[in-house]
């Protein structure tokens, strides 16, 4: 571990105990929303979108017992009637549909009772179809059944919308756009027999998120949509660019996320040393690429 690094995880360490964090994070008014991707032990780690088991549920055993989990629709209601967050308040979500959300990421969330969202791409669901970033990945990455979303779905949490074909939406014609955002609505309505209210961005970078198109969201009757290059949830945030964050190689730099300690934020990493406000020196502590 490099110097920087030491300095930063000993200055974490000493603000948690101190409880200089809880006492702000009472005043930030901050939630985070976590964006997974995939929960499995098969590939070489660490992989940016994988997140080991054990790892994963390390995590939310944590998630369980010192934040304050909640539904992305609770979070949404929050943010809709003005209302204030509970201090270390967590959401959690998946992107794409990996198979593996059902097998490990599942079980474990049903083991601590937390909620979280499937965000699923309706084309690749119950298909053999490989995403294009996982072509010359060294090991498979099967997606979901249509039975596995449902079941998923039967189980309590809730399941959203990414597109039918995992386009980017920054380049795409809004025609294309429509089709794919409009459509991936239908398709899963239809599969789980339920009304979907959450929409992920494809992508979810700022340059991918367009106006014209999340005006062709809100059109197709999605309440949210989350996008993912970083960033915290206020009381005041737009339900219709709720920045989520993702993963990092340890717990303890995804703690220091969740403990507002530190925000990764469209590429840079910044340490938040005294309120959100605080426009500090970006401290670079090697983040792993996100995407997709
Ligand atoms: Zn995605």
């Amino acid at each position: 571990m490099n110097i920087k690094r030491q300095v930063l995880f000993g200055g974490y360490r000493l603000a948690k105990t101190v409880g200089f964090l809880r006492l702000r994070n009472r005043a930030l008014n901050y939630a985070n929303i976590l964006c997974f991707h995939r929960v499995n032990n098969n590939e070489p780690h660490p992989d940016p979108l994988t997140v080991r088991v054990d790892v994963f549920d390390r995590l939310m055993q944590i998630v369980r017992r010192e934040y304050h989990p909640i539904s992305l629709q609770s979070l949404i209601e929050r943010v809709k009637k003005g209302e204030p967050f509970e201090p270390n308040t967590v959401a959690i979500t998946f992107d794409d549909g990996y198979k593996d959300n059902f097998l490990n990421a599942a079980p474990i969330l049903k083991k601590y009772a937390l909620p979280a969202t499937f965000f699923v791409t309706s084309g690749y669901i119950d298909t053999e179809r490989v995403f294009p970033w996982d072509e010359e990945t060294p090991v498979k990455h099967p997606l979901m059944t249509w039975d596995e979303v449902r079941e998923l779905a039967r189980m309590g949490f809730e399941i959203g919308g990414h597109t039918v074909n995992h386009i980017d939406l920054g380049t795409a014609s809004i025609e294309t756009a429509r089709e794919e955002v409009a459509g991936c609505k239908e398709k899963i309505e239809k599969e789980v027999g339920q009304r979907i209210n959450a929409f992920a961005f494809p992508f979810g970078r700022a340059d991918a998120i367009r106006d014209d198109v999340l005006d062709i969201v809100r059109a197709a009757g999605f309440d949210c949509c989350c996008s993912d290059y970083g960033g915290k949830v206020t009381t005041g945030s737009d339900r219709y660019n709720l920045e989520r964050v993702s993963m990092y190689p340890t717990i303890t730099e995804m703690l220091m996320e969740l403990d507002n300690f530190m925000t990764y934020y469209k590429g840079t990493m910044k340490i938040n040393f005294l309120t959100s406000k605080t426009a500090l020196p970006q401290v670079s502590v090697g983040m792993m690429p996100r995407e997709p």
